[in-house]
């Protein structure tokens, strides 16, 4: 184990929150409905594979694209498919999804079977049909992160077990309850890519994360584990790759201009899962938590089965929650409907009481310079936030706005509970529709 490094500029010290840390996870049980939708990572939709009435299997492909940044999906169970429609996903707007009823049997599809490729191409080509994507919430496809663009070399592996995030803990238990895993994934990534090095950061609030991983590396060749500050956005991509290596990334730029491809450790070991069994992304755990949960828990979950579903598995709610959030409460996505189904990017849910959320009325800009000042990206937020407001979008380019990672630490801070991170993303949102409008696409 090495100790770090470089401390990134900005960011908060926030409560960790992190109850479930030594609670191991449960299965839960196969639920009456899934749904599958189509778009589950950055990139195109899935066409669907079946229709209603069709039978499927465990592991059965039942999406895909002919598009290079995409991931096909998969069914979690074996049943029949009931519906193919557009369907409420958690991001808030509809996705095709399929709806499936199991069958109770779990059958396994044929093609499910233990992976054999001889050369690099090939197992990349067998990770893309694993449907695995980015797995800390990410969900960019991680085939197509192992096929840097042409003259780039890679140098630096790093493996991001930081979980900065309050509340989350399902790295956490990834790495202890599947400690040679993660390190099986990292070893298969080094092979495909040559890379000579990798690190695995972990902060130092997981000490035994870090002691456990620590000696299983020593088996494993140019494996190291970094003990990193735990300071929220430690997990950011970039103040990852500065801590562990002291570079930084372009703006506008990816880890692969300055030679590094950062993967989560639920990506890793869930390659070295794929890659052993065959069986695609179809469960994920995730943490529950929120004091409005009657019992926190660490679960494996099907994709598909809806929050409804895993909220009633920890004994439903035991007071009204203000605010149900999927992911942590800094980067997370508010639900409006416990219908929407668990996706592959799904690393928790959480149900916060009305202290918790912080649900204040919005006030007005005391000029105070904090949000400034916790901003890891170096950006300045209250003028972006400003700009939003008068309608003036297009000017907040002017003021990087693509350089923020949504980290939320201005909005943390604002005395004033300013909606500054939500005025980022509707920023980002509304430049995106009218480049779209501009290109003669949407509506
Ligand atoms: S402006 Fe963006 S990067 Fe900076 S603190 Fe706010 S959310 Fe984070
Ligand atoms: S922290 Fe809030 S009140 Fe202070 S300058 Fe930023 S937006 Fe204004």
């Amino acid at each position: 184990m090495i100790n770090t490094l470089k401390r990134f500029k900005g960011g908060i010290t926030a409560s960790h929150h992190k109850k479930t840390s030594e609670f191991e996870t449960v299965k839960i049980p196969l639920p009456s409905r899934v749904v599958i939708p189509m778009l589950q990572h950055i990139g195109a939709p899935c066409t669907p594979l079946v229709k209603k009435g069709d039978s499927v299997l465990v592991g059965q492909k039942i999406g895909d694209s002919d598009s290079m940044i995409s991931a096909p999906v998969h069914s979690s169970v074996s049943g029949v498919v009931t519906d193919v429609r557009p369907m409420l996903y958690p991001g808030g707007f509809e996705v095709v999804s399929a709806e499936i009823e199991p069958d109770g049997q779990q059958k396994p599809d044929d093609s499910v079977v233990p992976v054999k490729a001889a050369d690099r191409e090939g197992i990349i080509k067998k990770i893309r049909e694993s449907g695995i994507v980015g797995l800390g919430g990410a969900g960019f496809p991680t085939s197509v992160k192992l096929s840097p663009p042409p003259g780039k070399k890679l140098d630096t592996l790093i493996i991001n077990g930081a979980e900065c995030e309050p509340y989350i803990t399902s790295d956490y238990r990834e790495m202890m309850e599947n400690s040679r895993r993660v390190l099986e994934g990292a070893r298969i990534l080094m092979e495909l890519t040559q890379i000579p090095e990798a690190y695995i950061g972990i902060e130092s609030n997981k000490p035994k994360a870090i002691q456990r991983l620590s000696e299983l590396a020593r088996e494993f060749n140019g494996i190291k584990v970094v003990s990193l500050p735990s300071r929220y956005p430690q997990g950011g991509e970039k103040q990852l790759i500065y801590a562990v290596t002291g570079r930084k990334v372009p703006a506008g730029g990816l880890p692969s201009h300055i030679g590094v491809l950062v993967h989560n450790v639920n990506t890793v070991s869930n390659i070295a899962e794929y890659i052993s069994t065959g069986m695609p992304l179809i469960k994920k755990r995730v943490t529950v938590e929120g004091s409005a949960v009657a019992k926190p828990m660490n679960l494996e979950v099907l994709i598909g089965t809806s929050l409804k579903d895993v909220f009633e598995f920890c004994g439903g709610f035991k007071e009204k929650p203000a605010k149900i959030i999927m992911g942590g409460p800094m980067m997370g996505v508010a639900q409006f409907s416990l219908d929407n189904p668990v996706v592959k990017h799904t690393n928790a849910l959480l149900a916060l009481t009305d202290k918790e959320a912080n649900t204040a009325r919005e006030g007005v800009c005391i000029r105070c310079g904090k949000c400034v000042s916790a901003c890891p990206m170096g950006l300045m937020p209250l003028y972006i936030s400003a700009n939003v407001e008068l309608g003036r979008v297009e000017e907040t380019l002017k003021y990087h706005l693509n350089d923020c990672i949504e980290c939320g630490c201005c909005s943390y801070v604002c005395p004033a509970s300013r909606y500054l991170v939500q005025s980022i993303r509707y920023a980002k949102a509304e430049l995106k529709r009218r480049q779209t409008l501009k290109a003669g696409g949407g509506n």
